[in-house]
């Protein structure tokens, strides 16, 4: 057992393996209550530089700082957080008896998925609450204990920037993000994570809840979890068929639609090409210019002004016998220790040393992996970091800052890193805490996230890649466009696309939807010949069968009567005695309620010439189209 956090843990064997954050078994010697400890694993870190991988540490260091543990929300959130032998760990509850979830095989079933998707929102809520992405909701960090419902542990914090620094895919991760290392990440890529978590324990039939977290855009799935959850009731309608009036307003629409040369399909905003940003601008405000930090070691972390001052012990500053580490100070009432302020009567030679503040008196003691503390209580850290302390006001926000706009960042070994801050509209949204190689980060700035040339929209809703077939759409923030991501059309396309109209493909289709919409707005009585004004059903040559004899004449009906005038002869009755038609080729029956025998006819097809919004419209009608507008209803059929 290796004590850990000044002895207050004792830590044991490994517990969970995995190649970035390890778990040991821990105990607290105070209660001896068991716990995990964590760590981010030396190896993960290979061939990263000293100072990347303390910018790292202190990432997953400030990430932990900001999603404590909550009482109510299964998350294993650290206790406590701090390096030992220049290893980040953090010591967590352990759960008793638990189960990773990648190490079993649990099915849910729809209750259960739905519980499991409500618990494990609950801690996505805590990560995005603060500006962060948990960014590794999968099954290696998910425990189940005892009575098999979910916790949250570990963090893709590391993960994810390892992935991105060292190239490497994560074959685990789910997400569209995780596989196009240019995507932007934002707070959605949980909502993807989780709703494909949740699909492998309980694969959908169809479209369900969780299909809309799943939109391959990030930006047009639900924002964040608490947007997840109020969404969470939605239910999909199936689309119903569409009206010719409906049909007709898309024609309209086709036939007005015009558009600028460089008119964005989403917003309308001017599309733009832009050069990359200039060398060494901050990406942030594209208005400051990107400044490394003057960390200077010796200047003092408490009061960012005082310069620090070796002492060792003398016979005018002897070492403190209480706190056996400090060095006293001459006062006017007598002896004071500049570490643990006691004020003991006299002082010993023991060997010491200290750094004293010129200008504030704090003092830095000696302590554990070439650290100084800070006072009986404070934090200890290497004079490297207390100097980036000193310089930048807080731990871990890398090695340059923008004094325009205050953002902070690391660079090193061609990668840039932007450290703070972490949320917002620009380069931050959705690019803070990701190493980017130097070369790509002025691209991105403007928006062109994937570096290569093409256009972006001004107000930064949409970006196309340019490629010898048109444009590919690579980044869309508003649906109907966003559903169509990576597809290839021209610009003219996009904007049909854009508004959810056909593309020059479709309109066969449409056309061919439009005559059934029209044929079947005839047959239900809501159109005439006359179009809406629907005062004539029907006029045209027709030939009266009865009893072996035919005569010609012309069949007319409108919604009261039904006429047929032939030579010499005239039948007329009333729509109200109708009892229906029916059809057989070209034959059509007309049927009485009451008495009258009924008639038959040889119809002849006419013409049906509508005057529509869209425009001239000629189609076909038949004894079918007539015998359908006036069918017996199905209960009075007779068996
Ligand atoms: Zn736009
Ligand atoms: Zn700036
Ligand atoms: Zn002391
Ligand atoms: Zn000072």
């Amino acid at each position: 057992m290796t004590p850990m956090a000044d002895g207050r843990y004792l830590r044991g064997e490994l517990k969970w393996a995995d190649p970035v954050h390890p778990v040991f078994l821990a105990q607290e010697v105070a209660t001896g209550a068991e716990k995990w400890a964590w760590c981010l694993a030396e190896t993960a870190t290979k061939g990263l530089g000293t100072d990347e991988r303390r910018m790292l540490a202190h990432l997953v260091r400030r990430a932990l700082l900001a999603v404590p543990p909550r009482l109510g929300i299964p998350w294993l959130g650290a206790e406590w957080v701090g390096f030992e032998g220049g290893t980040l760990w953090w010591v967590t509850d352990a759960i008793p008896g638990a189960v990773r979830l990648d190490e079993t095989s649990v099915t849910l079933d729809t209750l259960e998925r739905d519980r499991w998707a409500q618990r494990l929102l609950l801690i996505i809520e805590q990560w995005h609450a603060h500006g962060w992405i948990h960014g590794d909701v999968t099954p290696r960090a998910v425990f189940l204990d005892e009575d098999g419902r979910p916790w949250l542990g570990g963090m893709g914090v590391a993960r994810n920037w390892l992935a991105d620094r060292l190239d490497q895919d994560d074959l685990t991760d789910p997400t569209p993000e995780g596989r196009d290392r240019r995507r932007m990440h934002l707070p959605s890529r949980d909502l993807f994570a989780l709703a494909a978590l949740l699909d492998g324990l309980h694969p959908p039939t169809g479209p369900d809840a969780l299909t809309p977290w799943r939109a391959l855009d990030p930006a047009v799935r639900p924002v964040n979890a608490m947007q997840a959850r109020s969404a969470w009731a939605f239910e999909s309608v199936p689309p119903s068929l569409p009206t010719w009036r409906h049909l007709d307003a898309i024609r309209v629409a086709l036939q007005d639609l015009k558009f600028a040369r460089r008119e964005c399909p989403a917003c309308g905003d001017v599309l733009e090409d832009p050069k990359p940003a200039k060398a060494n601008t901050c990406p942030v405000c594209l208005a400051g210019r990107w400044s490394a930090y003057q960390a200077r070691e010796g200047m003092c972390p408490a009061c960012q002004t005082g310069v620090l001052r070796h002492r060792t012990t003398s016979k005018r500053r002897p070492a403190c016998p209480e706190c056996d580490r400090g060095l006293l100070i001459k006062t006017k009432t007598g002896w004071k220790c500049a570490w643990c302020h006691a004020q003991p009567d006299t002082g010993t030679l023991t060997e010491r040393e200290l750094f004293i503040c010129e200008d504030c008196d704090q003092a830095l003691a000696p302590a554990a992996d070439k650290t100084w503390q800070l006072g009986p209580d404070g934090d200890a850290w290497t004079m490297r970091e207390w100097a980036e302390l000193a310089a930048t006001g807080e731990m871990g926000l890398g090695n340059g800052m923008c004094p325009k706009c205050d953002a902070r960042g690391h660079t090193e070994n061609g990668y840039f890193t932007l450290l703070s801050p972490l949320t917002g509209s620009g380069y931050e949204r959705g690019y803070s805490l990701r190493a980017l190689r130097k070369d790509i980060v002025p691209w991105v700035a403007v928006g062109q996230t994937t570096a290569n040339p093409g256009l972006v929209c001004r107000s930064g809703d949409v970006e196309f890649d340019t490629t010898p077939q048109g444009l590919k759409l690579v980044r869309a923030e508003s649906n109907p466009i966003a559903e169509h991501l990576g597809q290839i059309h021209d610009l003219g396309t996009w904007h049909r696309i854009a508004r959810d109209l056909p593309t020059a493909e479709e309109e066969d289709d449409l056309e061919e939807l439009f005559n059934d919409a029209l044929r079947l707005a005839y047959g239900q009585g809501e159109l005439g010949l006359d179009g809406e004004a629907n005062a004539l059903c029907w006029s045209g040559r027709a030939v009266w069968v009865k009893d072996g004899h035919r005569r010609s004449g012309t069949l007319r009906i409108t919604p009261d009567r039904i006429q047929f005038r032939g030579w010499l002869r005239r039948h007329m009755g009333l729509v109200s005695q109708l009892k229906g038609m029916d059809f057989d080729g070209e034959r059509l029956f007309v049927m009485w309620r009451e008495s009258e025998a009924d008639w038959e006819f040889e119809v002849t097809p006419i013409r049906w010439n509508l005057v529509l919004p869209s425009g001239r419209r000629k189609l076909e009608l038949t004894a079918s189209d007539l015998a359908r507008r006036f069918a017996v209803p199905e209960r009075s059929r007779p068996g």
